[in-house]
């Protein structure tokens, strides 16, 4: 009976809705937009009540986020578009040869994205006050025009941001700049869960957010795609045109196209007399941002930027003295996604040719890259490319000739099997941005890094081609299917790839004990080089159902174990030599708090929980020294700010606990808090203090015109950019890798060369940047400087690693320096 009552309500409620008008968001949510943060639950349920309610709007989930809120989009077009719609998703995808077979579209497709950085919160609110003016005002633009509106792109960051603010803020709000409300707690709302800048993430894909994403946008592939943002309180507004530097790809269609959408928001601005900015500041070269991203796949990719952001509350003086409030910042937001839909839909035919002109790519210089090396590190470079969808192939027995990245000139690669990923694919173009050994830059004055070529991120040997490579073979990846052998000595396998850590991590957390070689051997005829991992029966005779549980680990990694009969080694050290080590199952420590770097903090988080799969225990800076760090056997301390906190007593606490044979890394800038610091066996660079010394006494230096000061300063800069660093191969540090490494240099600093320990790591007397920008005083000052290095403190030791190899995520070469310092180097006790 209640079933029945409850039925007829619904079906009486349905009616009036029909019947009436749509509700607004103030309808529904019963507040006017703008004057409360909406929870982001809140905003699913306006968005899921509008697409049962009205016919022109369909809305579904495409995923979820690391705190299980849903990620969603709405698709928002006529009901006929609707009714058609996978007919203008295919004509579109097959306009441009993604899909096969002919069409003529007569459709734009407009992507809007909004809330991207979690605390720049003003755009998710906009998001519904655009979808209602959509289906109600400004229905006559969606007659031949698709709108696709994500509402939040990063769920949990905007919670963070939300929930804090609405605990914290005065009522009424409080204006004042001094206000707490204005000032967000560490780590702030603008990343996800595991604290990474979401709009950094598009070409690397490493969060669930984002690989979730591509899987819609790939369906889609849009016209235009808008990445909703907000900037510092005082900066009004910034949209589209674009600032340089534009990388070269971009064609001049897409700079016009970005140009009249620009000129359409000014005319709405200049109406209301709103101020704004463009061509300022935000360019387009790294390919890893939702205006980029996009381009590069062939859309008019832009950002737009409200002045607001964790800062502004609902309502905040700016230093010009009048009051920026969310009311104003969602009105903003509302006319330039209304306006780019209208020049969407008033610019079909263009939008359509031009667009399908861009997938053709017959006149790229490289036509294909041909790589080859560790297969696993093929494998995970295939993964990447498949979240992309883009296309590649194998090829067997052969020689590649063109630009050789191992000589950074022209040479040759002679190969048995190679992957091969072409230009001759429509989405040749973002291969090309990819993989390209450096890209054009006609200003280095840039918003990001400036270089991430692929090859070197991957560390596989790779040559690009001028002409076309035939990829016909097949992939080589094999499958291993070890089998248990009760009565061998153990098991061996390799040690050079991330697969290799995560196995070994996976025995550690299954109680299995391992050891590892520092000398190469041969068993029964077989070379295995350092680093191999040695799991012997002996090791682990008290584990029941030993064999069964190792192969069955190994089998879940897909890793090649070798059975060994003896101990006994054919040459080198047999399994009980000391040059075969236990591993101990490290109990590892990671600082995180207001000092640290919360990107850099994240990255590592997320790279022991989510890739390597092996314990943590994050402890923040605030109680850190009154923890008993006897509990831990490492511990990291990502990049971050430490000067002021390392003082005397914590720094002494940290020494005596490494003389007794404690192994503490420092990532980043947290190694300058140990440069010059008593102790610790480290300084920064001799020559790049006396080099900037030395200018600060030249005149030149000091008449620099004022116009000539941004050019100028870059002189100092490094941007990013890719440089060959020697390796010493016969440190545990750098087990698996080759005497060369490529390592992404974020900045200019430099240390010199560790005395008491060993550089493991390090760039010798010619600094040799492969790619990207470095200013040559900067580059100058890397003369003899460490990369990465081991300084030996009593019983224990420092790592410093002064390039961050888990930086995003995405230099997927140099996470196994990570894994080598925490379970190999100094392997001096064994806990029981
Ligand atoms: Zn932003």
């Amino acid at each position: 009976m209640i079933k029945k009552i409850t039925l007829t309500l619904t079906l009486l409620f349905t009616f009036v809705l029909t019947a009436q008008s749509l509700k607004s968001p103030a309808e529904f949510l019963g507040y006017e937009i703008g004057t409360q943060f909406s929870r982001h639950a809140d905003v699913v349920r306006y968005f899921e009540y509008v697409a049962q309610n009205s016919d022109w709007v369909t809305y579904q989930e495409y995923g979820k986020t690391n705190e299980r809120r849903p990620l969603t989009y709405a698709v928002v077009t006529t009901p006929e578009n609707l009714a058609n719609l996978e007919t203008i998703r295919t004509n579109q995808l097959k306009n441009v040869g993604i899909v096969s077979g002919d069409s003529t579209p007569d459709k734009a497709i407009v992507w809007l994205s909004y809330n991207v950085h979690g605390n720049e919160a003003s755009s998710t609110e906009a998001s519904m006050a655009t979808l209602y003016e959509l289906i109600t005002t400004k229905k006559d633009w969606l007659k031949n025009t698709v709108v696709i509106i994500d509402p939040c792109v990063n769920p949990d960051g905007r919670d963070r941001y939300a929930n804090w603010y609405n605990q914290v803020k005065a009522t009424p709000h409080d204006k004042s700049q001094d206000a707490a409300e204005h000032h967000e707690p560490w780590p702030g709302g603008r990343p996800n869960h595991y604290l990474f800048d979401l709009n950094r993430d598009w070409a690397w894909a490493t969060q669930i957010e984002t690989q979730q994403r591509l899987k819609v946008y790939n369906k889609w592939m849009p016209h235009v795609h808008v990445d909703f943002h907000e900037q510092g309180i005082n900066e009004p507004y910034y949209f589209a045109p674009a600032a340089e530097p534009f990388h070269e790809i971009i064609t001049d269609w897409q700079s016009e196209f970005q140009n009249a959408i620009g000129k359409n928001n000014a005319k709405y601005f200049d109406e209301k007399g709103w101020l704004f900015f463009t061509k300022e500041r935000f360019d387009l070269l790294y390919p890893s941002y939702g205006d980029t991203y996009p381009m590069y796949m062939g859309a008019i990719g832009m950002t737009f930027e409200q002045a607001g952001h964790g800062r502004a509350g609902l309502g905040i003086n700016t230093d010009e003295g009048f009051e920026l409030t969310l009311v104003d910042r969602v009105a903003h937001h509302k006319t330039t996604g209304l306006s780019t839909v209208e020049v969407a839909s008033k610019n079909i035919d263009r939008l359509n040719t031009e667009y399908k002109k861009y997938f053709q790519n017959s006149d790229l210089k490289y036509k294909s890259y041909v790589l080859k090396g560790n297969p696993d590190k093929l494998a995970a470079l295939a993964e990447l490319l498949d979240k992309h969808e883009i296309k590649y192939g194998y090829a067997d027995n052969g020689k590649a000739s063109g630009f050789s990245y191992a000589k950074n000139d022209s040479g040759s690669m002679e190969y048995e099997h190679a992957m091969v990923v072409s230009t001759d694919q429509p989405k040749g173009k973002m291969v090309k941005v990819l993989f390209e050994p450096n890209a054009k830059l006609n200003t280095p004055i840039t918003y990001d890094i400036t270089a991430w070529s692929l090859p070197e991120a991957y560390g596989l040997e790779t040559v690009a081609t001028t002409s076309l490579v035939t990829a016909n073979a097949t992939n080589q990846t094999p499958v291993y299917n070890n089998v248990a052998d009760s009565n061998s000595a153990g098991y061996i396998t390799k040690w050079d790839s991330m697969k290799d850590a995560e196995f070994l991590a996976d025995l550690l957390n299954n109680d299995i004990k391992v050891r590892f070689t520092e000398k190469p051997f041969k068993n029964a005829g077989v070379d295995y080089g350092r680093g191999s991992l040695i799991i012997t029966k002996s090791d682990n005779r008290k584990l029941e159902g030993f064999d069964n549980t190792v192969i069955q680990i190994a089998n879940k990694h897909n890793r090649k174990l070798a059975t060994a009969a003896s101990s006994f080694a054919t040459s080198g050290p047999d399994f009980g030599s000391p040059d075969i080590k236990l591993i101990n199952k490290q109990r590892v420590a990671l600082l995180k708090g207001d000092q640290v770097s919360s990107l850099s903090y994240g990255a590592t988080w997320f790279f022991f929980e989510q890739q390597l799969k092996y314990p943590v225990t994050s402890i923040n800076t605030d109680y850190f020294d009154r923890i008993n760090l006897d509990d831990y056997d490492v511990i990291i301390m990502p990049s971050g700010y430490y000067n002021g906190y390392l003082n005397n007593k914590l720094s002494d606490k940290i020494k005596s606990w490494v003389q007794s044979g404690g192994k503490l890394i420092a990532i980043g800038n947290a190694v300058s808090a140990f440069a010059g610091k008593d102790g610790f066996g480290l300084s920064k660079n001799e020559d790049a203090s006396a080099k900037k010394d030395k200018d600060s006494t030249n005149v030149e230096e000091k008449l620099i015109p004022y116009a000539s000061r941004e050019e100028e300063s870059v002189k100092d800069f490094i941007t990013g950019s890719i440089f060959k660093t020697k390796v010493d191969s016969t440190n545990p540090m750098a087990f698996g890798y080759e005497d060369t490494y490529y390592s992404l240099k974020l900045g200019d600093d430099s240390f010199s060369l560790i005395d008491n320990g060993y550089n493991v790591a390090y760039i010798g007397e010619t600094p040799e940047n492969v790619s990207g920008f470095a200013g040559a005083d900067a580059k100058a000052g890397l003369k003899n400087s460490l990369v990465f290095g081991e300084a030996r403190l009593g019983s224990g030791s420092i790592i410093y690693m002064v390039d961050d190899p888990l930086f995003r995520s995405f230099w997927q070469n140099g996470k196994l320096f990570v894994v080598n310092s925490v379970f190999f180097v100094n392997n001096n006790k064994f806990r029981l």
